[in-house]
């Protein structure tokens, strides 16, 4: 990498990669194995590990002291970012679309611990808020550094080009998979695998289960992908670029919307809990992996293939979610 990107050490890396036995027996194959992103180590683990590894060390870089960012209540990344600020000695403001609950969990009694400090508005204000907070820190003398939701820009994609090179080095203890399988949303994991993918040679299909649609109206998803990712590119001197087509997503599993547990998503956090002692999201990779199972009923997912189930992380979320998942 080039010196315009720094690398903090955040995660424990390599990431575990397992097979999903029992799974697959269950489903009548294919093969499925699991890649724990889960487990990056960093106040349990999760996938903007990876990407802050690259935004926070940035951020020291510029010498800033105040990381700002947002998502909504249960956001995995406003965790991670908090623990990530707590690790290096910055303050962190936390912009959270929603109402405060009376008592809060999951996520968001873990941002309190890590000593956040939350700013309340509506979904739509976020980024406007995000602004008006930064303002406030240099008005105070502060230097604030803006994460955008879900870590989600070029620089945050990279983390992602370097899971996949973490992969490549794995391969010798694992199948070529045919197809990778990981829920998208803001689009970085995504965007950052399919640029690792082109840099280090990977033929896998990189197949995103988009989680929710409603956030980017006026720039379709895959646009937005590509953006991410040439943005990477760019920041590295890759010389590559891409576009749309570069990038496949599953539109079909959206359920009841972002943050709505249904069916899909109970039936196949159950499932791996009980065939694999594994923990799925509520939010992410419960629905992702809804939308595995269902692929592989339908045929869409052949039953002589590899898959290779990428786990976002984001189990703290479960512990908000206690009322839908005993329904
Ligand atoms: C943020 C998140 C995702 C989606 O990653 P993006 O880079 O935003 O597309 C998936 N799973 C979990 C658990 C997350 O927290």
């Amino acid at each position: 990498m080039q010196n315009k990107v720094y690398r903090l050490n955040l995660a424990q890396l390599p990431t575990p990669v397992h097979e999903l036995k029992q799974l697959s027996g269950a489903l009548g194959g294919p093969e499925i194995w699991v890649k724990r992103d889960d487990q990056t180590g960093l106040a349990l683990g999760g996938n903007k590990v990876r990407k802050l590894e690259f935004l926070v060390g940035d951020a020291l870089r510029r010498n800033c002291d105040t990381l700002i960012t947002a998502g909504g209540p249960q956001s995995n990344h406003c965790r991670q970012t908090a623990a990530a600020a707590a690790r290096h000695g910055l303050k962190c403001e936390l912009v959270l679309g929603g109402n405060p609950p009376p008592i809060p969990n999951g996520n968001l009694l873990l941002d309190l611990m890590l000593g956040a400090n939350l700013n309340w508005t509506t979904r739509e204000r976020r980024n406007l808020v995000m602004e008006e907070v930064a303002e406030g820190v240099r008005s105070r003398g502060g230097s604030p550094y803006l994460i955008p939701v879900g870590g989600s820009n070029g620089l945050g994609c990279l983390g992602y080009a370097l899971a996949i090179k973490e992969l490549c080095e794995q391969l010798s203890s694992c199948p070529t998979f045919n197809t990778i399988v990981v829920a998208s949303s803001s689009g970085g994991t995504q965007a950052g695998m399919v640029l690792g993918a082109r840099l280090h040679g990977l033929r896998s299909r990189i197949l995103g289960i988009s989680i929710d649609n409603e956030k980017l109206p006026d720039v379709p998803y895959q646009q937005e992908l590509a953006r991410i990712a040439n943005e990477g590119a760019e920041l590295i001197g890759a010389g590559v670029t891409f576009q749309e087509s570069d990038f496949e997503v599953e539109y079909g599993y959206l359920g009841g919307g972002y943050g709505v547990l249904g069916d899909p998503e109970r039936e196949a956090i159950t499932q791996v809990a009980r065939l694999e002692g594994l923990f799925l999201d509520p939010v992410y990779s419960g629905r992702a992996m809804g939308a595995l199972v269902d692929l592989i009923r339908k045929g869409a997912i052949g039953r002589d293939e590899s898959v290779l189930f990428w786990h976002t992380g984001g189990c703290p979320a479960l512990f908000d979610y206690a009322v839908e998942l005993l329904q």
